[in-house]
């Protein structure tokens, strides 16, 4: 029988009183709710629409007036969430802020990590009533392996409906729906670390500014950008000077910290709409985009100069008591023949220049 057949004999099955049907007609109905349940679990969109189908289907085919998927914090003190199907006509249910596991049946069954059945809700002191019309009810933890998610509850208008049969089926639809809350939380977490992981594979660890790789990539997006709106791309290669004896004199702690101190000057000129990253070694790099050379030289000779007034001691330099660097600016418009490549060897023969010409300065590429 295929699917749609077996959800009509279940629905016809529906119009006798579950109290009305022999033991064979009960058992069918728990086994084609279950396998729904478990088609569910398996194919539902996201983990609401999940729990809001098997709560749906549960109200629709048994005598269950209130089933609801409540869900726990992660320390299991407060359950945080819930998805209920049928009607509540007493008490709304807590939809603001967190509602303490202390409270109500749920909350026992949270608390002691057992299945809890409520033969008469009359003579339970923690049940909460939310329809007038239940007499009885059922709640099971949803649990995954060690991991708490939640309570799945039950309230039924028939004193004596939750018997064994009827338990084992929501036991088993208990453990589904664990099954997917498990999946679907790892699929986050998964998702939420592959994001972390790839921001950390895009900055640079010592300095925490963009790495090289983050610099090659930005470089031929901005690059093919400017080249389809003819605008100029700019490129600072800064070099510190004399930066092998600093670490000599003063230790490579002290040198780490300099280039610290560096990454965070680089950012600040980068930061208006531009990119700073770490090259390599002691060689940092800007990235701005529509700024023509003039520009570019501006912001240069701001950056050397802020650099020499950090005033960060260098005892063994041949230019001056503080670490300075050394800048060569290019700046090109994308040509329709050219790579981003000859932005960089510009900037680089430009650094040779200055490095040449006594260090502590900025020299335009030619
Ligand atoms: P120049 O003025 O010509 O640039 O001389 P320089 O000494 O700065 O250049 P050189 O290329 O000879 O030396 C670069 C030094 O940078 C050598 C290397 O030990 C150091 N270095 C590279 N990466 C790091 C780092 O992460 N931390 C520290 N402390 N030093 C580094
Ligand atoms: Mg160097
Ligand atoms: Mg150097």
């Amino acid at each position: 029988m295929d699917h749609v057949a077996a959800d009509k004999q279940a629905s016809d099955a529906l119009s006798v009183p579950w109290e009305g049907r022999d033991a064979i007609t009960r058992s069918g109905v728990l086994n084609r709710i279950l396998v729904r349940i478990a088609r569910e679990a398996l194919q539902g969109d996201s983990l609401d629409a999940l729990m809001q189908g098997i709560c749906d289907c549960l109200v629709a085919e048994l005598p269950v007036a209130i089933a609801s998927v409540i869900l726990l914090d992660e320390p299991g003190t407060h359950f945080i969430h819930e998805v209920y199907a049928g009607e509540f006509t007493l008490s709304p249910l807590p939809s603001e802020g967190a509602w303490p596991v202390s409270r109500g049946c749920a909350g026992r069954c949270a608390r002691m990590g057992v299945a809890q059945l409520v033969a008469d809700v009359d003579t339970d002191p923690d049940y909460v009533a939310g329809n007038a019309d239940v007499r009885s009810e059922y709640l099971i933890p949803i649990r995954h392996r060690q991991r708490m998610h939640g309570v799945l509850n039950l309230e039924s208008t028939q004193a004596d409906f939750f018997d064994a049969d009827v338990c084992r089926v929501f036991d088993a639809v208990a453990d589904l729906v664990a099954a997917a809350i498990h999946f679907a939380r790892m699929a986050d977490e998964l998702q939420a670390a592959n994001g972390k992981l790839e921001q950390l594979s895009m900055i640079d660890g010592l300095t925490g500014i963009a790495n090289r790789r983050h610099f090659d990539e930005e470089l031929q997006r901005q690059w093919l950008r400017l080249a389809g709106v003819q605008q100029p791309l700019a490129l600072l290669m800064v070099d510190v000077d004399a930066f092998k004896a600093l670490n000599d004199a003063c230790g490579h702690l002290y040198g780490d910290e300099c280039l610290r101190e560096l990454a965070r000057v680089c950012e600040g000129q980068a930061a208006c709409a531009g990119l700073a990253a770490r090259y390599g070694g002691e060689e940092l790099v800007l990235l701005l985009p529509g700024k023509d050379m003039q520009s570019a030289v501006a912001i240069a000779e701001a950056l050397r100069a802020q650099v020499e007034a950090l005033a960060l001691q260098h005892p063994t330099s041949a230019v001056g008591p503080f670490l300075t660097v050394s800048v060569g600016v290019a700046s090109r418009v994308p040509g329709p023949c050219e790579a981003p490549e000859q932005l960089l060897a510009d900037a680089d023969r430009a650094l040779y220049v200055a490095k040449a010409q006594g260090r502590n300065q900025i020299r335009r590429a030619e």
